[in-house]
């Protein structure tokens, strides 16, 4: 590829996937190996069968057909991983941060050569849409540059001198990690976890999702193709309740990182207590989006319709609560419901999609009941418009707005991870502010105002990990990413990352001959 194409693609300007029908048949092409064999964990470099020979089926969301036959692990398999990960662990923490630097590079440089492939299996998996997906690589490329670079300081300590002692601390890798994902965005998102702990120095165990474990491979194999050493990152496919607990509950495996549901992240801490798991979650969410009267509309519906739309608003920081101030409540929403009527659901693979199948027939169901409950609760419910030529098997829904609903109604309390955006109106700035925290989560919030103290007062008084002003979510790397309440425990990116994955110690060293009482004289 031309250099400065690539620049463009890296910059994510260039559609990598714009044509419907190469987009079908690539898909055939890239898909056909996961249909001729069963996708296999990896286990210390080598493609590995269940030690159970066990397999589960994986099925398309688009129309419901078999895609192949995956691994299913058990905690055999996850002890295997698990002892290839600390075989690896003292060569790969030994190695120097710049030659870890370079070969995450290299990882990058690879996904970036097989960017279409990963866009194209992981629309085919998931049912999101490749107008998204199609920057799936380029997003992980990114992830793996950013620790990368960081890979040579991340080691680096403080000096805390005091009288009579110098002190300083280092970090080293805390060891073998669990990593285990879920369904939404399953490439760049295992990347952001398993990027940074390669570069503190840690070998992985990652358990991607039962219901997407396709691109989980593509990156393994990625990785060993830049050169990671045989058993630094490893595979084990399987359900949560068998691979994924015998993950938290093995004792080499030093730290679990985990993305999810909040339930879910619930049980790992329980599992995970016997052997002191260290944990990181990032769990659910019910975003507030607050629209103020005096925000600039147009921008606001913009973001508005793109952070519930956008990735089948299965999407953690998905924007699902819309506050919106009584004065404009009505127009505003008339607007979103224009648009919400207009935003195209179609084949994944059809770059003018939007909104594809949802991940599985039993989440699509999860999120078709919140409009009989929403209607139940007497809120009024705006439908999309489905796609006519959907296949009957596939996991379809249409966008869906909820009007007249009131704070403490389920479908403005509970996750409900699809295309569905519940309105509630709000008086003034302090009932905003009530609303927005009165839920169990606290992950995300969007504000939107024209008056700059508003912004700063509604900022600080909201209970959430993360706040954007007059902004749709975006993501800068080096910041802490991560919830309050039951949207998780600690926080990533930048050297957050590494402070979970790696252990701080002290060093003290005496600068003279300080008094030290002598007991027993
Ligand atoms: P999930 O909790 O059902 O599953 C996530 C992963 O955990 C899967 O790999 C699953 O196999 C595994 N798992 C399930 N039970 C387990 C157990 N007992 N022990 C160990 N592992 C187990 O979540 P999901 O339905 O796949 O994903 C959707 C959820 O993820 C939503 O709640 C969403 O908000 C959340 N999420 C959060 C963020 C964030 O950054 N906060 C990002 C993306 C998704």
């Amino acid at each position: 590829m031309a250099a400065d194409a690539q620049a463009r693609r890296h910059a994510g300007l260039l559609p990598q996937t714009a044509d419907f029908a190469a987009n079908l048949e690539a898909s055939r092409r890239h898909l056909a190996r996961f249909a001729a064999a069963p996708t296999l964990h990896l286990i210390g470099g080598v493609p590995t069968a269940s030690a159970s020979g066990e397999t589960f089926s994986n099925q398309s969301p688009i129309d419901g057909t078999h895609l192949g036959e995956v691994a299913a692990g058990d905690a055999a398999d996850v002890a295997a991983a698990a002892s290839a990960a600390q075989d690896a662990f003292e060569e790969w923490s030994a190695k120097s941060g710049e030659q870890r630097k370079r070969i995450l590079h290299t990882v990058a440089d690879v996904i970036m050569a097989r960017a279409d492939e990963i866009a194209i299996v992981e629309s085919a998996d998931t049912g999101q849409t490749i107008r998204f997906m199609s920057s799936a690589a380029v997003r992980g490329a990114e992830n793996f540059r950013f620790f990368a670079d960081r890979a040579p300081a991340a080691s680096d300590g403080l000096a805390l001198p005091s009288e009579h002692h110098l002190n300083y601390t280092s970090r080293r890798a805390i060891g073998p990690v669990g990593v285990i994902t879920p369904w939404n965005t399953p490439f760049m998102l295992s990347t952001w976890k398993i990027a940074p702990a390669l570069a503190a120095g840690c070998t992985v165990v990652h358990k991607p999702a039962e219901w997407s474990p396709l691109t989980a491979n593509l990156l393994a194999e990625a990785a060993a193709d830049a050169g990671l050493p045989a058993g630094v990152l490893n595979v084990v496919h399987g359900f949560g309740e068998t691979a994924g607990r015998a993950l938290t509950e093995h004792p080499d495996i030093k730290a679990i990182a985990f993305v999810g549901e909040s339930a879910t992240g619930s049980a790992i801490q329980a599992q995970g207590a016997p052997t002191l798991k260290r944990v990181h979650f990032e769990l659910g969410g019910k975003n507030p989006v607050i629209v103020f009267d005096d925000a600039d509309m147009e921008r606001a519906l913009d973001a508005v319709v793109f952070m519930i739309y956008s990735l089948n608003g299965e999407r953690c920081t998905s924007s699902s609560r819309l506050l919106v101030q009584e004065s404009i409540h009505d127009e505003f929403c008339a607007r979103v419901a224009e648009r919400t009527r207009a935003v195209p659901v179609g084949h994944p693979l059809d770059p003018d999609a939007v909104i594809g199948p949802l991940i599985h027939p039993r989440h699509c169901e999860k999120v078709r009941s919140y409009m009989d409950i929403a209607r139940a609760e007497g809120a009024i419910v705006v439908e999309g418009t489905p796609w006519a030529d959907a296949p009957r098997d596939g996991n379809w829904t249409v966008p869906t707005l909820i009007t007249g609903a009131s704070p403490r109604m389920r479908i403005a309390q509970e996750e409900i991870f699809g295309p569905v955006l519940t309105a509630v109106p709000f008086s003034g700035e302090a009932d905003a502010i009530k609303i927005a925290n009165d839920t169990d989560y606290g992950l995300a919030a969007y504000i939107w105002t024209s008056e700059i103290g508003r912004a700063h007062r509604v900022a600080q008084a909201l209970d959430a990990g993360m706040i954007w002003v007059n902004s749709q979510n975006v993501r800068h790397l080096p910041t802490p990413f991560g919830g309050t309440k039951a949207s998780g425990i600690g926080r990533d990116g930048g050297d957050w990352s590494f402070d979970f994955y790696m252990e701080t110690k002290n060093t003290s060293i005496a600068l003279d001959t300080h008094h030290i009482a002598r007991l027993g004289v």
